[in-house]
C-alpha cells in the first residue's frame, strides 16, 4: 500500500509521489542477497550454486559490474552470463531493490525518500530516509546507517527516535544503487558491454554519511558498503567524495581514516565540555580534548584532505563571539574547515536557530583566523530533508505540528 507523507501537499510547488506502484517491490522470497558482498564473499555465494571453483572469480566480477556499473536489479538482463546459471541465480539469490514508500520532490530539487527494508529475522519491516541534494557541479547523497539512534542530542529529530537497529551493508548501499535508479543516473541498457562509463555527468557525485544513525556505532556494514560504493570497478565514488560524519566515536576514528579512507566530518557543536555533555552527550564519554586528539591522528590529514567541523548554530547556546573565538582556539594546528549549519526546527524542539547577521559575525570571526567557514544553505526544509529533521515513518510528523513548523 501507498503511503505518502502528504507534507509538500501544503506547498503547491513541492512534489509528493506515491511511487510504491512504480516501485520494484520487495522479494516475497527471503532469499539471501548478493548486495553488499565483497568480492570474495560473492564469489563465495557462486561456489554455493555449484559454480565451478576457477570460474568463481571470473562470474564475481561479472556480477559486480551488472550490479555496480550497470545497476542492473534483474538477473535476466546480465546477457553475458549463460542463461541457464542466471535462472540457477534468481532462483538462490536476490538483487531486488528495496521498496519506495514515499518520494518527495522539495521546491528547490532536493529529494526525500522512504525506503522499507524487510525483516532482519524475527524482527519487522524497518523505514529509513535518504536525501539527495542536487548543486551546481555536484550532487549529493545522504544516507543513513541506522534505523534511529542510541545517541541523544538535544538538538536532532533522529535522537528522540530509539534505535530499531543497525542497517546492513546491504542496505546501506541499496540507498545510493536505488537514488541513482530513481534520478536516472546508470548507463542505460544500449550502452556496449565493457564501455568504460565515464565519471563526468554522474548525477551523484557525492555521498554523505549523514542520515540518521550513528555511522560509528556500525561501523563494520558502513565500511563494506563504503569500500564497495568507492570501488573503482564498480560505483567508482572517489573517497574524497565521501564523508563520514560522527558525533565523536573516538575509539573508531583512526580505524575510519586506516580501513576506510574517506573524509571526516566532527559533529562539534560546542566548544567547552559542559555545553557540549548536553547538546552531544557521547562528550560525557569522549570529552573535548580526547576528540580534539583523534582528529589530529587522523590518517591523511593534511590541507588538502581536511576535517570538516560541524556547528550547528543554536540561538543564545553556542553562538556567541566568545564561543567563535574559542572554537579557533580549539582547532589551532588541524587542517579543518567549519561548516555552520542553521539550526532546523522540528516539533517540539527547545531550540532556536540563530539570527542570520549573529551566523555571519561568527563566520566572519572563524573565517579571519583562516579557516574556510561556509553557512549551510538549508536544503528541502518543505519536505523535512534537512539536517537533523530525518525521522522514521513509524514516528512520523502530524499534520498540525508540520503546520505550526511551516508558519
Ligand atoms: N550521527 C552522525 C551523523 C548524522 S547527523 C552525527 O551526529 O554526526 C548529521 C548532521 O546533522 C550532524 O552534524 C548533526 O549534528 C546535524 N544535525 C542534527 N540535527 C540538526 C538540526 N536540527 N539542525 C541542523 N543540524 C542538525
Ligand atoms: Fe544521533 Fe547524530 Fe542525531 Fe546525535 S546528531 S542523535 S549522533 S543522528
Amino acid at each position: 500500500m501507498a503511503i505518502t507523507l502528504e507534507i509538500g501537499r501544503d506547498n503547491p510547488n513541492a512534489q509528493t509521489i506515491a511511487a510504491s506502484s512504480a516501485a520494484p517491490k520487495a522479494p516475497a522470497e527471503d532469499k539471501p542477497t548478493l548486495i553488499g558482498l565483497d568480492r570474495e564473499e560473492l564469489a563465495a555465494a557462486m561456489g554455493t550454486i555449484g559454480v565451478p571453483e576457477k570460474q568463481r572469480r571470473m562470474r564475481a566480477a561479472q556480477l559486480w559490474h551488472w550490479l555496480y556499473v550497470r545497476g542492473v536489479s534483474d538477473f535476466s538482463l546480465m546477457t553475458n552470463i549463460a542463461k541457464d546459471l542466471r535462472a540457477q541465480l534468481a532462483e538462490a539469490f536476490s538483487i531486488a531493490r528495496p521498496e519506495i514508500v514515499d518520494e518527495q520532490i522539495s521546491v528547490d530539487g532536493t529529494r526525500k525518500w522512504l525506503f522499507r527494508f524487510p525483516p532482519r529475522g524475527a524482527g519487522r519491516p524497518v523505514e529509513i530516509e535518504t536525501v539527495y541534494i542536487p548543486e551546481e557541479g555536484r550532487g549529493t547523497l545522504c544516507v543513513s546507517s541506522q534505523v534511529g539512534c542510541t545517541l541523544t542530542c538535544t538538538f536532532c529529530h533522529t535522537g528522540t527516535q530509539k534505535l530499531v537497529r543497525n542497517l546492513t551493508s546491504e542496505e546501506i548501499l541499496s540507498q545510493i544503487l536505488i537514488a541513482r535508479d530513481r534520478l536516472g543516473d546508470f548507463p542505460d541498457a544500449s550502452t556496449p558491454q565493457g564501455a568504460i562509463v565515464p565519471s563526468e555527468g554522474r548525477l551523484v557525485t557525492n555521498i554523505v554519511m549523514m542520515g540518521m544513525g550513528e555511522p560509528l556505532y556500525n561501523f563494520e556494514n558502513v565500511k563494506k558498503a563504503l569500500l564497495i560504493a568507492s570501488d573503482g570497478d564498480g560505483l567508482s565514488l572517489s573517497k574524497r567524495r565521501i564523508t563520514l560524519s560522527t558525533s565523536g566515536v573516538v575509539p573508531e576514528i583512526f580505524r575510519t581514516g586506516e580501513e576506510i579512507g574517506c573524509m571526516l566530518a566532527i559533529s562539534l557543536h560546542a566548544v567547552r565540555d559542559e555545553d557540549r555533555d548536553i547538546l552531544v552527550p557521547i562528550n560525557k564519554k569522549w570529552p573535548l580534548k580526547d576528540l580534539l586528539e583523534a582528529c589530529r591522528n587522523y590518517p591523511g590529514l593534511s590541507n588538502a584532505k581536511r576535517i570538516t567541523f560541524e556547528y550547528v548554530m543554536l540561538k543564545d547556546i553556542n553562538d556567541s563571539n566568545k564561543d567563535a573565538l574559542e572554537l579557533v582556539r580549539l582547532l589551532k594546528g588541524i587542517p579543518a574547515k567549519i561548516n555552520l549549519i542553521p539550526f532546523n526546527p522540528w516539533p517540539g524542539s527547545q531550540y532556536g536557530c540563530s539570527d542570520w547577521e549573529r551566523i555571519e559575525e561568527f563566520a566572519d570571526i572563524v573565517n579571519r583566523a583562516g579557516y574556510a567557514s561556509p553557512i549551510r544553505t538549508p536544503r528541502g526544509r518543505d519536505i523535512f530533508a534537512a539536517c537533523g529533521q530525518l525521522k522514521s515513518a513509524s514516528e512520523r510528523m502530524r499534520k498540525k505540528d508540520r503546520d505550526a513548523l511551516a508558519g
